[in-house]
């Protein structure tokens, strides 16, 4: 199985529009951040999780392959805006999109167009399934299992798949949710910035805590903003088995 990052930048992204630090003006493609979303990948399956503002961007060098589900962590727009963008893909049969109840209730706001009775032709087709932490879902050959995160005062959902855990825009996590983390190898995992603290993410010191605690072998941070610094710099401030994460990154797992 191999998880490829598509986006690993905050809700804004990096370069910041307008801004002229060191970062965002940066030539090293590593320091160029589009909204967080990753893409699973098996020979049988292809699963995105997330589907931000910036997927058509994210998807278009890749090649054209069926998706077999859609992972949704939350509602927040840099999460969930580019599902209209999924629309040529449902050529290829019709998508299950996967989300917890608040989420499914905002998508049918905020896309009334794909879950009405009567549907416009070409309109995206999707199967909206309302799912609950620690019940696992199967999609082909992969067994996900939705694990509950707090993002401030929003509960959202994170997904183990294997040894793999994938959690973003975390801020803190149960004592219940831990068993459902244990012999994880691979942690993806939110880090805002160094400091100061936020209201409803996790920060570095705080992600390199967490990953301590799941003792994952390797933890890759991801939903960057720019004050992390230059990628090929501020890589090297991490622990040993803790890597920034960036756009394009491939892991196997
Ligand atoms: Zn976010
Ligand atoms: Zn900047
Ligand atoms: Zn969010």
């Amino acid at each position: 199985m191999k998880l490829r990052f598509l986006g690993t930048g905050t809700s804004n992204g990096v370069p910041v529009l307008g801004c002229q630090c060191e970062v965002c003006t940066s030539k090293d493609p590593h320091d160029n951040r589009l909204r967080t979303a990753a893409m699973i990948e098996t020979e049988q399956t292809r699963i995105l999780i997330d589907c931000g503002p910036d997927f058509r961007q994210q998807i278009l060098p890749l090649p054209f392959r069926k998706i077999n589900g859609i992972l949704i962590t939350h509602i927040h727009y840099d999460h969930v805006g580019g599902i209209d963008d999924v629309r040529p893909y449902c050529m290829l049969g019709d998508i299950d999109v996967f989300a917890n109840k608040a989420t499914c209730q905002g998508l049918q706001h905020t896309l009334p167009y794909c879950f009405g009775e009567h549907l416009y032709p070409g309109v995206p087709r999707l199967n909206l399934h309302n799912i609950e932490p620690h019940q696992p879902l199967i999609i082909n050959e992969l067994r996900i299992t939705p694990i509950e995160v707090m993002h401030g005062q929003l509960p959202i959902l994170g997904y183990r798949i294997g040894k793999l855990a994938y959690i973003t825009d975390m801020k803190t996590i149960s004592e219940v949710e831990l068993p459902y983390l244990e012999g994880v190898e691979a942690l993806v995992v939110n880090a805002l910035r160094w400091e100061p603290e936020h209201h409803s993410h996790q920060l570095v010191s705080d992600a390199i805590a967490f990953g301590k605690r799941i003792k994952a072998k390797q933890t890759y941070l991801t939903h960057l903003t720019h004050k992390i610094g230059l990628h090929a710099e501020a890589e090297h401030l991490l622990p040993e088995g803790f890597h920034f994460a960036y756009d394009g990154l491939e892991i196997e797992v």
